[in-house]
C-alpha cells in the first residue's frame, strides 16, 4: 500500500464521509463489489443489429432490474457472476453508436468520431492520454486514486490549468481501451482506492472508458471526475457503472457559463446531471469559488445543492484559484480570490445550510 496523505488515513471511518458515501467504503473496504462488476450479472436481451430507439428502450428498462441485482449481492455479498450477454454490454453497444454521430456532450456535434471525424473537443477516436498515476491530491477519501487523465474536453474555460491537456484533444498517446485496462489493473494493484476518470474531460471518451471496463475484472470502484456538461444519454450510460461521481457544479447562470467556458446551456445539463448522479450513484460536488463571482455563482450553486440534493451532501469548496491560460481577457479573473471572498463563500455556505464539507 502507497503512503498515503495523514488525513487520508482513518477517513472511511469520518460520518460525513460515510453519510456521503456509504456504498463507495463498502466498495474499498471489500465488503460490496464494484458496479461494472454487477451490471455484467445482470442479462440483457437485444440483438447488434436492433434499432437505437429499441435499444434505448431495453437499456432503460433494465435500470430497475439492476437496483435489485445490485441490491441481492450488497446482502448476499457473494461476488457477482458474468453473464453471456449482459446490459453492460448493451452500454458499450450504445457508446458505440454514440461515436458514429457524436452526442456525448452538450454541443451534440454530430460528427462520426469512428471515421475519425473530429468535434468542439477535438478529441479522436482512441484514447490521447497524458498521465496515469496514483494521485495523493484528491480528496482524502479518495486517495490514493488512480488517476488517468486524458486528452480533450467539451468546454473550453479561459482560466484552465490543465489547457495543455484539455485544449489539445489528440496530442497524448494513443492508447486502444485493451491498453487502458492493462493501466487499470496495474493502478488497483498499486494499492488505489478507486480509478478516477478525468482529463480534459472524460466525457468525448466515454466509450472508449465503457470499452476499457469490458476488459477489466478487477474489483475497483470507480470515479467520473467532469465538468457536468455531457448530454442526458451519458448520464443513462453512467447510471449504474460510476460508483462515484465528482462533479464539478461551476457557475450559477448561463451567461457567466457561455462567456467564461463557452458552454451554452450548462444550468440545466449540469443540475439534471447532478440529480442523475445523486439518483443512481454517490456524489462529491467541487465548487471553485472564482474571483467576482459568490453573488452571481457561489451562491445559486450552493443554494440549488442544499435544496434539491439536501444538506449532508458533499461539497469541496475550493479557494485555489489562480489565473491561468487566458484567464486575463477578463478583468475580474486576472488575480487571485481576497481573504474577505473565501470568507464570504465560507459564510453561504453555512447560511444555506451545508453542513458535509471537505476539510481542507
Ligand atoms: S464529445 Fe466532442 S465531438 Fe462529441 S459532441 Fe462533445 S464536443 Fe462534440
Amino acid at each position: 500500500m502507497w503512503l498515503t496523505r495523514p488525513d487520508a488515513r482513518g477517513i472511511l471511518g469520518d460520518p460525513g464521509v460515510v453519510r456521503a458515501l456509504p456504498r463507495y467504503v463498502d466498495v474499498v473496504r471489500k465488503k460490496k463489489h464494484a458496479k461494472h462488476l454487477i451490471d455484467k450479472a445482470v442479462e440483457a436481451e437485444f440483438g447488434r443489429r436492433d434499432p437505437v430507439e429499441t435499444l434505448w428502450e431495453t437499456h432503460d428498462s433494465l435500470l430497475t432490474e439492476y437496483k435489485d441485482v445490485q441490491d441481492s449481492y450488497d446482502t448476499s455479498g457473494k461476488k457477482p457472476k458474468k453473464v453471456k450477454t449482459s446490459w453492460y454490454d448493451l452500454k458499450v453497444l450504445l457508446g458505440h453508436h454514440l461515436m458514429k454521430e457524436c452526442r456525448f456532450c452538450e454541443h451534440g456535434c454530430g460528427v462520426n468520431r469512428l471515421r475519425g471525424e473530429k468535434g468542439y473537443c477535438r478529441t479522436g477516436r482512441n484514447f490521447s492520454l497524458h498521465s496515469a498515476f496514483p494521485h495523493m491530491g484528491e480528496e482524502p477519501e479518495l486517495v490514493p486514486s488512480g488517476t488517468v487523465f486524458t486528452g480533450g474536453c467539451s468546454i473550453r474555460c479561459i482560466h484552465c490549468q490543465n489547457w495543455d491537456i484539455s485544449q489539445w484533444g489528440s496530442s497524448g498517446a494513443s492508447v486502444t481501451p485493451e491498453l487502458m485496462a492493462v493501466q487499470v489493473k496495474d493502478l488497483a494493484d498499486k494499492g488505489c482506492r478507486n480509478l478516477n476518470m478525468v482529463g480534459g474531460d472524460p466525457t468525448p471518451v466515454t466509450w472508449q472508458w465503457l470499452e476499457t471496463f469490458r476488459h477489466v475484472d478487477t474489483d475497483i470502484a470507480t470515479v467520473w471526475n467532469s465538468n457536468s456538461y455531457y448530454s442526458m444519454e451519458v448520464s443513462r450510460l453512467l447510471a449504474g457503472f460510476i460508483d462515484v461521481y465528482l462533479l464539478d457544479f461551476k457557475y450559477g447562470n448561463d451567461e457567466c457559463a457561455e462567456g467564461i467556458s463557452d458552454a451554452p446551456g450548462y444550468w440545466e445539463a449540469c443540475t439534471r446531471n447532478h440529480l442523475m448522479a445523486h439518483e443512481h450513484g454517490e456524489l462529491i460536488i467541487r465548487v471553485l469559488v472564482l474571483p467576482g463571482h459568490n453573488e452571481c455563482c457561489t451562491q445559486p450553486i450552493l443554494q440549488w445543492i442544499h435544496d434539491n440534493l439536501g444538506p449532508c451532501t458533499r461539497v469541496n469548496l475550493m479557494f485555489q484559484y489562480r489565473p491561468e491560460w487566458r484567464a486575463r481577457e477578463r478583468p475580474e479573473l486576472s488575480r487571485r480570490l481576497t481573504s474577505e471572498e473565501i470568507e464570504e463563500a465560507r459564510k453561504i455556505a453555512a447560511d444555506v445550510g451545508l453542513k458535509n464539507l471537505v476539510r481542507g
